[in-house]
């Protein structure tokens, strides 16, 4: 282990673990056939403080690190990703709120942040944003004293289950300009803000990504979040401690994927002996942990860096480079999981087909894999990393 783990460190992993196995591995089937949102899991989250981990203690929140918050993710994501997928994206608002918001924001919203009842849900994309975010095209106008929003995003995870909307929108008239996008709350029940159908999807079954509406939605200006024109730095810059933690969600599940396919080879008989006895098995099993253990070592890095200086150039590069590895890895050790178990590995019972249709998501949420790949081409080159 990298780190000695405090006190609360391990209290913390203990807690999701017992949450993992007593209250999520037993809804796995139900989530997985009806997709329906399971508000019991989000209720035990919230009785456990799992909401309150990011927001500050003044706020009525835990106020623990960003590596305290990896150990979290990473142990619930052993089981299943639907806990850390819901918690990391109600933690991007709280963490936009934390870092950009006022003070009179931080009083209002932060404890309501703390349990289930005040989800909330990062809304950026676009049908005609995703990579791009300068070509967004939702619209907030200034109309007397309030903001008016037109648009639509789409894939929100949370969307209508959300109390809270943290909506990107365009405030400049500008193309293409990072200082013409502003971020806005705005909670669900405002007239104007209507939700689409669920998605039918790969993996991640159970959580609500659906489209966010917004026709003629008006806000007060009080719920701009950060400055005019400051939400391309919210939505990159002020994003990298969340994006850690989604490659901590992606380094639980490889852990989750790997543990399964190593029982199995010390179970499964053929030729006369386990199948763990075969070399090329066994390779295989070395390359997963390899992966394992290097996607921690950056993912624990880059929090520590973050913990240190959340706007650092080395954390903005060490948080793409742990994401980016990590959900790779994540994908290659769930899909060597369903090889290993082989025709089983390909059915559901052995939830290893399960992590790697989930695994998936992590490559292309919250920024792909290329992207993060140009991002940190682009800070070697400006000299960001010291050997
Ligand atoms: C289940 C799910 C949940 C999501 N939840 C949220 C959410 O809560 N909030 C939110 O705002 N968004 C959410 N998203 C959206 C997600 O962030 C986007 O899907 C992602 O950013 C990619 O955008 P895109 O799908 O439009 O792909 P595109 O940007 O169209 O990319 C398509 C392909 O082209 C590649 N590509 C694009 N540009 C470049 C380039 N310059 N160089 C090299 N390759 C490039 C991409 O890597 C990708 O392989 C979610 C998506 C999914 C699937």
């Amino acid at each position: 282990m990298l780190v000695e783990l405090t006190e609360e460190q391990r209290m913390i992993k203990e807690t999701a673990k017992k949450i993992s196995e007593d209250y999520v591995a037993p809804r796995i089937p139900q989530m997985e056939e009806t997709g329906e949102f399971p508000w019991d899991i989000a209720q035990v989250l919230a009785r456990e403080g799992f909401f309150k981990l990011p927001i500050p203690a003044e706020y009525e929140g835990l106020g623990v690190d960003l590596l305290t918050i990896c150990i979290a993710y990473e142990e619930l994501a052993k089981v299943s990703c639907f806990a850390p997928d819901l918690l990391f994206a109600a933690s991007a608002v709280v963490t936009a709120i934390k870092l950009f918001g006022d003070e009179v924001q931080k009083r209002e919203y932060l404890p309501m942040m703390g349990d289930e009842k005040g989800i909330a849900a990062w809304c950026l994309t676009e049908p005609g944003a995703g990579s791009d975010i300068l070509s967004l095209s939702t619209t907030a106008k200034l109309e007397g004293d309030r903001y008016v929003l037109n648009g639509r995003k789409r894939f929100i995870t949370n969307a209508g289950v959300a109390k809270y909307y943290l909506i990107f929108a365009k405030t400049g008239t500008r193309e293409r300009d990072k200082e013409s996008i502003s971020a806005f709350l705005v909670e669900k029940g405002t007239p104007g803000l209507e939700f689409g159908e669920n998605e039918k999807k790969m993996g991640m079954h159970g959580m609500a990504t659906a489209d966010v509406i917004l026709e003629d939605v008006s806000i007060a200006t009080e719920n701009l979040v950060g400055e005019i024109g400051q939400g391309y730095y919210i939505a990159t810059k002020g994003m990298n401690g969340v994006r850690v933690n989604g490659a901590a969600t992606a380094l639980g599940l490889a852990e989750g994927a790997l543990a399964i396919a190593a029982d199995y080879s010390k179970e499964r008989v053929q030729f006369g002996k386990p199948i763990a006895n075969f070399q090329a098995i066994r390779l295989m099993l070395a390359d997963m942990l390899m992966e394992i253990e290097a996607a921690k070592g950056l993912i624990y890095k880059a929090a520590m860096i973050l913990d240190r200086d959340y706007f650092s150039p080395e954390g903005a590069l060490y948080a793409s480079m742990a994401k980016c590895y990590a959900t790779d890895a994540a994908m290659k050790v769930s899909t060597d999981a369903v090889q290993i178990l082989g025709g089983y590995g390909y059915m559901r019972d052995y939830q290893v087909e399960r992590m790697m249709r989930d695994a998936k998501l992590w490559q292309i949420g919250d920024g792909t894999n290329q992207i993060q790949r140009l991002i940190i081409g682009k800070h070697l080159l400006q000299g960001v990393w010291k050997d």
